[in-house]
């Protein structure tokens, strides 16, 4: 099932009918999965032109501002993670400024068991829904005196109503019938306590969708053993992040699901769990398939639903059909051979089409 976003989106400019996006390779495996999607666009005769801004954690901070104004103009991006090297308080990650400066409130996967890849559970369908601006990633952190450390987490009613909105109306965009908001308000009593509040209230205006909630710790436990039961899944910025790669490796890894962040006016699409994967930089090993999602998500988002079909079939075809599968799901194929066969696929079926 596709996801459909809900809300109004700002139309964005088309130049000769052809949409601009904005490309960060970033770091690691990042440039080598972004070279994979631009052949496979090409290949689908998507109407997309690329524009790719380098940044990296070691350049000068006129490559972010260059970035963050390459997605104002295009209201898109695809992006590789930005590698978080340094250790300096100061130095915020360049993944958390962008989605800060771009006010990209919802992160949301959809973590989908894929018949052949090998998982502990099958048949999960879950939609992951995570504030992506606040809370623990407010980056106020100080050192008040040696040896006592204050570690700020902000959280407003006006973000926590939101992301809350969003969850609820996804519900009914798609047709889902419960949310599940994760919490730890038994411990903290204020944050958390606000975000179950603003979610309890949200769920009245919605009476046909179910709203449960789950302290956090009972959540990972619920999520690696009975994980059928989620629908979808809302929670605050870090138990969202944990939960996510929890979410993420019950459905076959890092390599397999894509993840969007969407704000109000523009909207970046990535890898669901974020990796850099440097260990696999340079030795076609890494899964594209994360990669790929995140480009037929980019395309649904942009409404060239016609193309992202197309790649999601072929894509489809490559890891069900013919089960060419890189090694971290038990295959030996190479990512270029999971490519080429999405290719070789994608275009018979645009021919049986045509
Ligand atoms: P860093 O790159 O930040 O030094 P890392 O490479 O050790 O970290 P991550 O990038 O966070 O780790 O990835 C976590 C694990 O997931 C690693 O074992 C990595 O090899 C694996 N991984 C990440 N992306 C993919 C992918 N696309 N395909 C297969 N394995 C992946």
């Amino acid at each position: 099932r596709p996801h459909k976003l809900p809300g109004k989106r700002q139309t964005l400019a088309k130049y000769g009918g052809r949409h601009t996006v904005t490309v960060l390779p970033g770091d690691g495996i990042g440039p080598e999965m972004c070279k994979h999607i631009r052949n496979i666009f090409a290949a689908a005769q998507a109407p997309v032109d690329f524009e790719e801004v380098e940044v990296h954690s070691d350049q000068s901070d006129g490559d972010m501002e260059a970035a963050i104004l390459a997605i104002e103009r295009n209201g898109v991006a695809i992006k590789g993670n930005i590698e978080t090297k340094h250790d300096s308080p100061q130095y915020t990650s360049r993944n958390v400024e962008l989605r800060t400066r771009l006010d990209l409130y919802a992160n949301i996967l959809h973590c989908v068991s894929i018949p052949t890849i090998p998982s502990r559970h099958k048949g999960l369908d879950i939609v992951l829904m995570r504030e992506n601006t606040e809370g623990e990633y407010s980056g106020l952190e100080h050192e008040t005196v040696p040896g006592i450390v204050e570690s700020i987490k902000i959280v407003t009613r006006k973000n926590i109503n939101r992301i809350a909105r969003m969850a609820f109306e996804y519900c009914i965009a798609n047709g889902r019938e419960k949310v599940t908001a994760v919490h730890k308000a038994n411990i903290q009593k204020l944050g958390d306590g606000l975000f179950l509040e603003v979610v309890k209230e949200m769920s009245k205006e919605y009476p046909k969708i179910k709203m449960e909630s789950m302290i956090v710790d009972n959540a990972c436990m619920q999520l690696v053993s009975k994980p059928q039961q989620f629908d979808v899944m809302l929670m605050p910025n870090l138990y969202g992040n944990i939960i996510s790669n929890i979410a993420c490796g019950l459905v076959g890894g890092p390599g397999l699901v894509s993840g969007m962040n969407i704000g109000e006016r523009y909207a970046v699409f990535e890898t669901g769990t974020r990796n850099t994967g440097t260990s696999l930089v340079g030795k076609d090993l890494a899964n594209p398939t994360a990669f790929i999602r995140a480009g037929v998500d980019l395309l649904r988002y942009l409404g060239c639903n016609e193309h992202a079909d197309l790649i999601s079939d072929a894509l489809w075809l490559t890891l069900v059909e013919q089960k060419i599968h890189t090694k971290d799901i038990g295959g030996d194929a190479k990512a270029s051979e999971v490519v080429n066969h999405t290719i070789e696929n994608l275009l018979k079926l645009a021919d049986r089409f045509a």
